[in-house]
């Protein structure tokens, strides 16, 4: 079947998810024919917190891609905080603010250069023939990969197909807004996340790039009740982080489609894969999704290369399926749970009293929001106490 279609692989997206697959693929087969097909131009903004975990680089280290980060400043302190309950801590690994103008052209670079050819279209239609997945009539492909984010057309045409892939209206989601101010000193060197009120998740950040610059915004749950209009993000922001809203420019919102227990099962089997946003897989506590698009882009990227190495580029899907299981599995379970625990203002309050007085309890939360962690005993024990301690205090 290898060498009908115009393409081995054709990954639709070129954000972290698209070119780590692109470029994963060509570290396991050189020769492969990729095309990296995005409906923009690169260098190109995302709407992002533009906050890479030191996870994201654990994946793209193996790559020889975890330079994309370099020139920008390590940022080692957060501050978590609710109403008068503040954690402020040392992160056992830092963090990097990097612009996502900056970030994604780096990781499209190094894609071009393993040999992936960048093409500018917008994917409208997917279908499927026995020899391969025709792309709006014009590029035929044996393998396709799903990097089209949020809104994935990949994914729709998947859920037209019937199967595992659940619905847009199905799944959780968040709306978030970001914009950039001058760091005044308070904000200066670390990361800042305070929740608000309304619906939980709800919070608004300020991440200092180090450039002068910080990444500001808010973001909540997206509900069925009135919409999270522009002006109402803004006075959230205003609220919880005054003064950033006034100085801050280049504002945008965009969608989060928040990962649940089951995200990691929705792959269905045959040659079109699904991975990062378009796989439906962004934190429900935190909304950081960067670490996931990249790990699951890079196995999606090393799986589709396997399979047409074979000539078997039907059986990708379930071994992807598997593989995101087996890394991501565990922890998807977890996060969904503290997720929802984190729904309630009493639960947020608790993790943040109990990372104070427990710097691992700290260290796992951080662990839980930005990368693989469980909610481990520990921080289930000081969550219990803390709750405990609360209604023993009314
Ligand atoms: C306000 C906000 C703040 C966030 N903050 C953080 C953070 O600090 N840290 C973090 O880790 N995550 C954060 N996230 C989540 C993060 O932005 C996403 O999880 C991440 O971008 C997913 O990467 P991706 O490659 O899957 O998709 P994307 O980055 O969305 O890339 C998808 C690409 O596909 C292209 N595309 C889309 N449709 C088509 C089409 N039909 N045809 C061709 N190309 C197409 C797009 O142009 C885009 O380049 C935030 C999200 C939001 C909205």
């Amino acid at each position: 079947m290898q060498g009908r279609a115009d393409w081995d692989l054709v990954v639709v997206g070129a954000g972290p998810a698209g070119a780590t697959a692109a470029l994963a693929a060509l570290q396991h087969s050189p020769h492969l024919r990729v095309a990296l097909l995005d409906r923009e131009a690169f260098p190109r903004d995302k709407c992002c917190g533009d906050g890479i975990a030191p996870h994201v680089l654990d994946v793209l280290a193996p790559l020889g891609a975890a330079d994309v980060v370099t020139g920008w400043h390590p940022v080692e302190r957060l501050d978590l905080a609710h109403g008068q309950e503040v954690v402020q801590g040392r992160m056992r690994r830092p963090v990097h603010v990097v612009p996502r103008t900056v970030f994604d052209a780096r990781l499209v670079e190094r894609a071009t250069a393993a040999g992936a050819t960048l093409l500018r279209h917008r994917v409208r239609a997917v279908a499927s023939t026995p020899a391969a997945t025709v792309l709006d009539g014009l590029l035929s492909a044996t393998v396709v990969i799903g990097a089209d984010g949020a809104h994935s057309v990949v994914r729709q045409a998947l859920v037209r197909a019937g199967g595992r892939v659940s619905p847009k209206g199905a799944r959780p989601r968040a709306v978030a807004l970001r914009g950039y101010a001058p760091v005044s000193g308070r904000l200066a060197g670390r990361q800042l996340i305070r929740f608000g009120d309304r619906v939980q998740p709800a919070y608004a950040w300020s991440f200092d790039r180090g450039d002068g610059l910080a990444n500001v915004g808010y973001g909540e749950l997206a509900t069925d009740g009135a919409p999270l209009t522009r002006q109402l993000m803004l006075g959230e922001l205003e609220r919880l982080v005054p003064g950033v809203v006034e100085t801050g420019t280049d504002w945008r919102a965009h969608h989060l489609p928040l990962s649940s227990w089951r995200s990691g099962r929705e792959q269905p089997d045959g040659p079109v894969l699904l991975t990062g946003d378009a796989a439906g897989l962004v934190n429900p506590m935190t909304g950081e999704g960067i670490y996931y698009a990249v790990a699951t882009g890079a196995l999606a990227g090393r799986v589709a290369a396997q399979a047409l190495a074979r000539e078997e580029p039907a059986e990708a899907g379930s071994q992807l399926r598997f593989a995101v299981g087996r890394l991501l599995g565990r922890h998807l379970r977890h996060t969904w749970a503290a997720g929802r625990l984190a729904r309630m203002a009493p639960v947020i309050d608790a993790g943040i009293r109990s990372a104070t007085h427990d710097p691992r309890v700290f260290d796992q939360l951080v662990e839980l929001g930005l990368g693989d962690g469980r909610i481990t005993r520990r921080l289930a024990g000081g969550l219990a106490r803390e709750l405990g301690g609360a209604r023993g205090r009314r």
